[in-house]
């Protein structure tokens, strides 16, 4: 293992340590815990996430890793999963804002359509880009 990796490694060890000692006593108010902590260790298990990417590289909750309540499991998951054009994670109607009712016409092989946790990353990456080129505009000529 590199220095940096071993560097990396040891801080998220640290921030694990403070939010555990941080959320120890109400942890027992979450029922799927565990199972939610596994989906989300799994999101990247076979390989490494490409490093700043606009649809990877922000501070939203990936859509499904929170337990879906069984009123949602009833009422979506008969109509299957589409997989997000951002993330490329195959999801259910709930976390779309796009209807699996239409169809979703391809373009380019691509239909383009993001899940809501995208979407959200997107207006972000698309506020950053924007507010950074407003700076550079705003700043005087010396
Ligand atoms: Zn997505």
């Amino acid at each position: 293992m590199t220095i940096s990796a071993l560097d990396y490694s040891s801080f998220k060890i640290v921030q694990l340590r403070t939010l555990y000692t941080t959320y120890l006593d109400a942890i027992s108010k979450y029922p799927h815990i565990l199972v939610e902590s596994q989906r989300y260790l799994d999101l990247y298990k076979d390989e490494r996430p490409p490093a700043n990417i606009w649809f990877l590289d922000h501070d939203v909750l990936q859509q499904e890793i929170v337990e879906r309540p069984p009123q949602i499991h009833e009422r979506y998951d008969a109509m299957g999963t589409r997989v997000c054009a951002g993330c490329r994670r195959a999801l259910h109607q709930d976390s779309f804002r796009d209807s699996f009712a239409r169809r979703w016409t391809l373009r380019l092989g691509e239909h383009g359509r993001l899940c809501y946790t995208c979407t959200e990353a997107r207006r972000k990456s698309d506020a950053r880009a924007s507010s950074t080129r407003w700076d550079r505009q705003m700043t005087p000529i010396t």
